[in-house]
């Protein structure tokens, strides 16, 4: 079989973007029309928008993870790795394989579409002491780790030790963050019920944000209801506040107050994957400058999507570009499976345009605002709106029985408080999780490529 002159389609990322991009190649090109490869350090597609119920323990990790390998009609190589770097001008993209190798994979279409890293400031002790919500081993890692604080504090006889075990602190008060502190909360005041030495008043839970609102995109009514749904469970909420300084038994706020705490969850936004800098392309806010059709002007044959590319929100106008939300990463990802075959075809490329449907919040239980469509909802129809949402989005029918059956065994049987310990040894540090550092820079991937082509 002569593969050398199909057109070779890189895909990078199996994310929502990256998923919906290259099931659609799969299902519109014919197999002698192209080859298709799919980089991806893991075997799955992970549901996000579901990781603070994994942290929470309400879902197994299992159930957000979606197979790649689900059908025989699947017919991408896939290639088990990261890309580490992308030289533009010889269209070959450096790939770190799980096993350490490197490997160069030449294309003649990339779609770029690596999602996003969880964003840092320059905060004395952060990236030493915060944990992430972006990775399902952190999701894994937190549900331990909480409580493991709960188990400790109860064994204590010092009660210093039991009140900064016993709090906790979440900062970012946009959905990640609202949701994990929701669904934690959630946890460890079913959880405490467990521990008869431990005084439920100690647990305390606090959300921060440097914005004066919690999820702005709420509008002013249901931003407030869902305030008001997080005090009234005890959530103390400080907004026009950060982090000024985190250490490992303390974190010290912006207005000056010390909590004494073992647990410091970061959700404070996100930044482009560090691969979109290796490039050396423009770059918007750090996501890759792209046309309205997702492709790259100037590059021929360069796509990119998601939460990685700047892409022009042609619905809003004014030069505003995407909210990086899985709405509009899967939606990208079929049109630019679109302009790729066009572009392939030769046929001419189309402008992605999608109007917001709208949010859903899930906090817990019965707790929920949605604004599907611009209709404001609470409690019951709004969480039956949310995961409604999120189960028919969730791409295979294994995926959404797992889901729906963690639902409903939640709702009759309760949360349940396993400690796995799995992962008790490892190092929790945020680069740990996203293997930020294991990126080349633009200059080291020319030199690179450049060294391997002399090789051959
Ligand atoms: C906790 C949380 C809750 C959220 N809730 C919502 C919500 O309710 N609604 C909503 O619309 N959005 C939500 N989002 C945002 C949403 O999940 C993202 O916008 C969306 O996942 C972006 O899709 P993507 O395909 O660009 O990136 P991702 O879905 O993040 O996919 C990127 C993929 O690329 C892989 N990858 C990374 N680097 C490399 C590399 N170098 N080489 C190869 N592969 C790589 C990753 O492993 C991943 O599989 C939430 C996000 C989080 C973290």
């Amino acid at each position: 079989m002569n593969t050398v002159t199909r057109p070779r389609i890189l895909v990078v990322g199996a994310g929502f973007a990256g998923v919906e991009c290259v099931r659609r190649l799969e299902r519109k090109l014919s197999p002698d029309e192209a080859d298709v490869t799919l980089v991806t350090p893991f075997a799955y597609q992970l549901y996000l928008p579901l990781l603070p119920q994994v942290a929470s323990g309400v879902l197994t990790p299992q159930s957000i993870a979606v197979s790649l390998r689900r059908s025989k009609k699947y017919r991408t190589r896939i290639i088990p790795g990261g890309a580490i770097g992308v030289d533009l001008k010889s269209k070959v993209c450096v790939i770190r394989t799980i096993t350490d190798e490197i490997v160069d994979e030449p294309y003649d279409y990339i779609v770029l579409a690596p999602g996003s890293i969880t964003r840092t400031f320059d905060i004395p002790g952060l990236t030493e002491h915060a944990f992430g919500m972006k990775t399902l081993a952190e999701a894994a890692y937190i549900r331990d780790h909480v409580i493991s604080q709960l188990d400790l504090a109860d064994a204590s006889q010092d009660p210093q030790e039991r009140a900064s075990r016993l709090q906790f602190v979440v900062v970012g008060g946009g959905y990640a963050g609202t949701e994990t502190a929701a669904c934690l909360q959630r946890l460890t005041h079913a959880a405490v019920k467990r521990y008869p030495r431990l005084d439920p008043g100690l647990i305390k839970w606090h959300l921060i944000d440097i914005a004066p609102k919690l999820m702005p995109e709420l509008g002013e009514k249901l931003g407030r209801s869902a305030q008001e749904i997080l005090q009234r469970r005890g959530i103390e909420i400080s907004l026009g506040t950060s982090i000024a300084k985190a250490g490992p038994e303390e974190v010290t706020f912006t207005d000056g107050r010390v909590i004494p705490t073992r647990t410091l969850i970061w959700t404070a936004g996100v930044v482009a994957s560090p691969l979109i800098a290796t490039l050396g392309a423009e770059t918007v806010k750090g996501r890759l400058a792209v046309a309205a059709e997702m492709n790259l002007p100037g590059c021929d044959g360069v796509f990119a999507l998601g939460d990685s590319a700047a892409v022009p929100d042609l619905a809003k106008g004014d030069g505003a570009m995407c909210p990086p939300t899985a709405q509009h990463a899967l939606r990208q990802g079929r049109h630019v499976a679109d302009n790729v075959i066009a572009s392939l075809r030769g046929q001419s490329m189309t402008p992605y345009v999608h109007k917001d449907l709208g949010l859903v919040v899930d906090l817990g239980g019965t707790d929920a605002v949605s604004k599907p469509l611009g209709i404001e909802l609470r409690g019951l129809p709004a969480q039956a709106v949310a995961r409604g949402y999120h189960w028919s989005a969730l791409r295979t029918n294994v995926a959404k029985t797992r889901v729906m059956t963690n639902w409903l065994l939640n709702a009759v049987a309760g949360d349940d408080f396993v400690r796995t310990g799995f992962q008790a040894r490892k190092p929790a540090r945020l680069k740990d999780f996203e293997y930020t550092d294991a990126y080349l820079t633009p200059e080291q991937v020319r030199a690179h490529v450049a060294g391997a082509g002399r090789q051959e």
